[in-house]
């Protein structure tokens, strides 16, 4: 459990920064009911991991029928969850005038639903809410699309060209979304605070972003339920919930700024 002067230090550290970039993983959203990654019960638990690699999308009819019953698993659950304190903690932090931006793993629109601005969210993972056509780049409403897929149609195709339709997400082998990559290392390597919070650390290459935050002068705090590989790179490690910290973290900085 994260102590009181973690918690403390970790306010400072965010009053005393300008341009804070907060990295969010599934962690953030765990409060929600939305399963990390590794969660006994949670959807990758009952799904092979190896059967969502991209290229298996694009090679195989069978993949394409078994990604979309997963995916439509998980857009029912999405659709049912809100925000929780910790994506609340980021819009305080941007409404103090902290924040840079979010640089998100997440696929679940939380962070824009709880208020930040889609511009305030960099999303390195796409997200569940659109749907992305594999050969002609055309996005459609995931809601449109869902509607095909629940009354029937498996494996959708597009109406302008027939290539697949794949929820806007990025697979296991798939190439990362090229202006978000940049955009995050951007913002980066240019703040001088970034909190990774509920993230492993491990699904390269979103993980790099703490390491070019503190190779551009930044400091680093990771708030996380265990030890990740860059524990040692950080200048504050919290073991605990991130709603339960950053809630407490949001107050001590409202409560400072506002005795300023
Ligand atoms: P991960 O599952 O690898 O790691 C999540 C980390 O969060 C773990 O270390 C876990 O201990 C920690 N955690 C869980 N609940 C927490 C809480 N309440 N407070 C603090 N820490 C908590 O997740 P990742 O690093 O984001 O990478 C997994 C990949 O899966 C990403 O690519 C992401 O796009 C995708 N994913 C997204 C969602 C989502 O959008 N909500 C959910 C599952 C997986």
């Amino acid at each position: 459990m994260a102590s009181n002067y973690e918690i403390e230090r970790l306010a400072e550290m965010i009053i005393e920064a300008q341009r804070v970039v907060i990295f969010t993983g599934a962690g953030v959203s765990t409060e929600s009911g939305i399963p990390d990654f590794r969660s006994p019960g949670g959807l990758w638990d009952r799904y092979d991991v190896e059967e969502f690699y991209f290229q298996r999308f694009m090679s195989s009819e069978k993949s394409r029928i078994l990604y979309w019953e997963m995916q439509s698993e998980l857009y029912g659950l999405l659709q049912k969850v809100e925000p929780n304190p910790s994506h609340y903690a980021c819009v305080a932090l941007h409404d103090f005038g902290k924040l840079d931006c979010v640089i998100t793993q997440n696929i679940d629109n939380l962070h824009q639903v709880a208020g930040l601005s889609s511009d305030k969210v960099i999303e390195l993972h796409g997200n569940a809410i659109e749907v992305k056509c594999m050969s002609c780049g055309k996005y459609w409403a995931r809601e449109v699309i869902q509607k095909r897929v629940d009354q029937g149609d498996k494996a959708p195709i597009c109406d302008e060209c027939e290539g697949y339709l794949k929820p806007a997400t990025i697979s296991f082998g798939q190439s990362m979304p090229v202006d978000a990559m940049e955009q995050a290392e951007y913002h980066s390597r240019n703040c001088d605070l970034l909190v990774a919070m509920g993230s492993s650390l491990v699904v390269q290459p979103a993980a790099t972003m703490p390491l070019l935050a503190k190779a551009g002068g930044a400091k680093l705090a990771i708030v996380n339920l265990e030890n990740t590989p860059y524990d040692g790179e950080a200048d504050l490690v919290v073991l605990g919930k991130t709603g339960e910290v950053m809630s407490q973290v949001a107050a001590l900085v409202k409560g400072s700024l506002e005795a300023a």
